[in-house]
């Protein structure tokens, strides 16, 4: 296998052609690679590419290199509380230094069927096997074909904060980044395959947390995330580990429409509560 390190997002996009695949810290990659998971000819090193580091770009928005690191990220003090809570509760302190913003986006599900190689629906496949099978730590919330629960704290916490993803060639909103799983598509993230996450814009907050439920207390995948902004008498409230893609709340009533799995009802409980809390805190 080729190692490449381009040094411009052009000259990293240009070296993402068929059977090469973007490598920021490697903690995700590197074991889908071992696995066979993810099937790659050549590894584009993306650390010289993408921008690394945190500034303020006005006194309301925070923009954020995609090669900056979660332990980077939960530091400093420019960056929303909420996004910083989410960092430091994510992983380990070794992952969180390795681990980068984008590759977090980025992440793959941590679905144990998926990881396994079952031909399921995300796979390609027709069947759900977490559905008819294992299921505590899935979804309750768009889990009609993948009942997969999206791991990734951080882009919680963005969604809430209504953060904007620049990319070499289109800027969206965080909602924007991913979709749920369709026939035609089984991608969650609805980025090109030669696409990179540059920067994000992360839009201030009057008051912001991140609270999180996990089976320990430490390095752990949320069973369920939450994630309030408020700006001015508006909150906005997102949730981790709940649906395949991180999940808008438009209000704590909409719990009641969640569709949770025989497995899964006690994540409708932990989120009314963990919403209770966030909002409080937001007050
Ligand atoms: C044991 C363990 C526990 C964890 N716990 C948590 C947790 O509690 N909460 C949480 O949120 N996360 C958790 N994670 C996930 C971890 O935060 C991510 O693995 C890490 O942030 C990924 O970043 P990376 O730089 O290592 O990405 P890589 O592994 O290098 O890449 C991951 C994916 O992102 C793509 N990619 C990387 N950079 C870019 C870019 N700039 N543009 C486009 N695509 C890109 C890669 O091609 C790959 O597909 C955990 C991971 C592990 C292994
Ligand atoms: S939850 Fe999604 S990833 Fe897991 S088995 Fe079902 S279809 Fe596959």
């Amino acid at each position: 296998m080729r190692l490449v390190r381009p040094e411009t997002p052009r000259d990293a996009v240009a070296a993402l052609t068929n059977g090469a695949v973007a490598l920021a810290g490697g903690t995700d990659l590197v074991p889908l690679l071992r696995d066979r998971i993810v099937e790659a000819d050549a590894l584009v090193h993306v650390a010289d590419a993408v921008p690394r580091g945190v500034t303020s770009t006005s006194t309301s928005i925070t923009r954020v290199g995609a090669g900056t690191t979660l332990g980077e990220l939960e530091v400093d003090p420019q960056v929303p509380q909420a996004l910083r809570e989410a960092c430091a509760l994510s992983a380990s302190p070794q992952l969180r230094a390795m681990g980068t913003l984008g590759g977090n986006l980025r992440q793959a599900t941590r679905c144990w069927y998926w990881r396994l190689k079952f031909p399921c629906y995300l796979h390609g496949g027709e069947r759900c096997h977490a559905k008819e099978g294992e299921h505590r730590e899935h979804a309750i919330f768009g889990n009609e074909r993948c009942a997969s629960a999206h791991p990734s704290d951080l882009a919680a916490a963005l969604l809430a904060l209504g953060a904007t993803v620049r990319t070499d060639r289109r800027e969206l909103g965080v909602a924007e980044l991913y979709r749920l799983p369709t026939d035609d598509e089984r991608d969650v993230v609805g980025l090109e395959r030669d696409e990179l996450i540059l920067e994000l814009d992360v839009p201030a907050a009057d008051a912001s947390t991140y609270l999180k439920a996990m089976d320990r207390r430490k390095w752990a995948f949320p069973l369920v995330g939450v994630a309030a902004a408020r700006v001015g008498p508006s909150v906005r409230v997102a949730l981790a580990g709940v649906a395949p893609i991180p999940w808008l709340l438009d209000s704590p009533a909409a719990l009641d429409d969640a569709t949770p799995l025989p497995g899964t009802a006690y994540k409708v409980e932990l989120a009314r509560v963990l919403v209770r809390r966030a909002l409080a805190a937001t007050g």
